[in-house]
C-alpha cells in the first residue's frame, strides 16, 4: 500500500484539503479556447481555465475529448484552479481527420468546433471580386456536416443592389439565406446581428472580404482580434492556430476557420455530390439512369431543371466540374 504523500514541511497530521472535492457543485459552461492541454471555459461565474479530469484524459475516443464549442462541467477547486469533469454529447460538429490518416483508413477525427449551430460565409460583392465557385465548396461542406449555411455578400455599396442579386441571388434560389451588407454603410449588418444572435456560428470567407469589419460594426475590438487569427492561418498550411471562439457581447459566439477552405472537400465522394446541392435534391432519383451523374446522360431530370432555370446553371456547372474532379 502506497502511504499518502504530504507536503514537505507539513505535520502529517495537518488536513491539507478541507473540503471533500465531490460536494463542490459543478459549474456549466463552454469551452472558448483550447491551448496545450488547457481549456479556457466561459461560465456564469466567469472565465476558467481548466484541465480535463484525468479519467476523461484517459478515455480511447474516436474524436477528441474536448475542443472549443464543448458544453462542460467544471468544478473549481479552493487553490482557483479548475476541472473539466464531463463533456456533453456534442449535437454537432466540424471535423477533420488528420491528414496523415486520411488517405487510408480513417483515422481519430480533429475537432475543429464542437456544437456549432450555423455557418456564415462572407464574400465581397466586389473588391476581391467574389470567387462564387470558392462558396459552392463552403456550401458543400456546410451540408457535409448538416450545419444550416447563411451567405452574407458585403460590400454592396461598392457595386449597388441589383448588382449584388445578380451574383448572389442564385443562393437565395437554392434555398439560402443571403444577407446583403456593408460593413462601411452599416447596411443590412443589423441583420447579421439578427442572424447571429445566440448561436454559435462558424465565420469563413477569403481574407478581404469584410468579416473582420463586420464584425467590429456589430462588437468593437471582436473583429481585430478576429482577424490575428486570420492572417496566422492565412500565412502558411503549417502555422498553428490556437482554437478559440469569440463571444459576441448580445449573446453567442463566432469561430472563425480560415481551415475550412482546405478542407471543405476532404471526404467528399463525386457520387455524394448530388446530395449536398439542395436546390438539386427535388430532381434526385427521377433520371432515366437509375445511377445518372447527371452529366451526358439522356433523360436526366436535373439537366431538365437546369433549363428550366430551376437550378442556376452556374451552380449546376460548379456541380460538374466538381464532379469531373476538374478544378
Ligand atoms: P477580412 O479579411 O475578411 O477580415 O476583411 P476586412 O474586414 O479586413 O476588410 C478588408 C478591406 O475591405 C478593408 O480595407 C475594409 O475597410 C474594407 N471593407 C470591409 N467591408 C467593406 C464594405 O462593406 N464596403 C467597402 N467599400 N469596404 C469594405
Ligand atoms: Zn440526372
Amino acid at each position: 500500500m502506497r502511504r499518502a504523500r504530504v507536503p514537505l514541511g507539513v505535520p502529517p497530521d495537518t488536513p491539507t484539503r478541507r473540503m471533500n472535492p465531490a460536494s463542490v457543485p459543478l459549474v456549466e459552461g463552454r469551452i472558448v479556447k483550447a491551448q496545450s492541454g488547457f481549456f479556457t471555459v466561459e461560465s456564469e461565474e466567469g472565465r476558467f481555465i481548466c484541465h480535463l479530469r484525468g479519467r476523461l484524459k484517459q478515455k480511447r475516443l474516436a474524436t477528441d475529448v474536448a475542443a472549443v464549442g464543448d458544453r462542460v462541467r467544471i468544478r473549481r477547486a479552493s487553490d482557483g484552479t479548475a476541472r473539466i469533469e464531463e463533456v456533453s454529447p456534442r449535437q454537432s460538429v466540424l471535423s477533420r481527420r488528420s491528414p496523415r490518416q486520411e488517405a487510408r483508413k480513417p483515422g481519430p477525427e480533429q475537432v475543429l468546433v464542437a456544437n456549432p449551430d450555423q455557418t456564415l460565409f462572407v464574400f465581397a460583392c466586389a473588391e476581391p471580386s467574389p470567387h462564387l465557385r470558392m462558396l459552392d465548396r463552403f456550401l458543400i461542406a456546410a451540408e457535409r456536416f448538416h450545419l444550416p449555411a447563411l451567405v452574407c455578400a458585403n460590400k454592396i455599396d461598392l457595386v449597388g443592389r441589383p448588382e449584388a442579386e445578380t451574383l448572389f441571388e442564385r443562393y437565395r434560389a437554392a434555398g439560402y439565406p443571403v444577407l446583403y451588407t456593408s460593413a462601411q454603410s452599416g447596411e443590412g449588418v443589423e441583420q447579421v446581428r439578427e442572424a447571429l444572435c445566440d448561436k454559435l456560428t462558424v465565420l469563413s470567407g477569403p481574407s478581404g472580404a469584410g468579416k473582420s469589419s463586420l464584425l467590429n460594426r456589430l462588437c468593437p475590438g471582436l473583429g481585430l482580434r478576429v482577424s490575428r487569427i486570420s492572417r496566422a492561418t492565412s500565412k502558411g498550411r503549417h502555422t498553428t492556430v490556437v482554437p478559440e471562439i469569440f463571444a459576441l457581447d448580445f449573446g453567442g459566439y463566432v469561430a472563425d476557420t480560415p481551415g475550412l477552405k482546405a478542407m471543405a472537400l476532404w471526404d467528399v465522394g463525386p457520387e455524394d455530390l448530388e446530395e449536398y446541392f439542395p436546390e438539386m435534391r427535388p430532381f434526385l432519383g427521377g433520371c432515366a439512369f437509375n445511377n445518372c451523374t447527371h452529366d451526358t446522360e439522356p433523360g436526366c431530370l436535373v439537366k431538365e431543371a437546369v433549363l428550366q432555370g430551376r437550378i442556376h446553371p452556374e451552380r449546376y456547372d460548379s456541380y460538374l466540374r466538381l464532379r469531373r474532379g476538374q478544378p
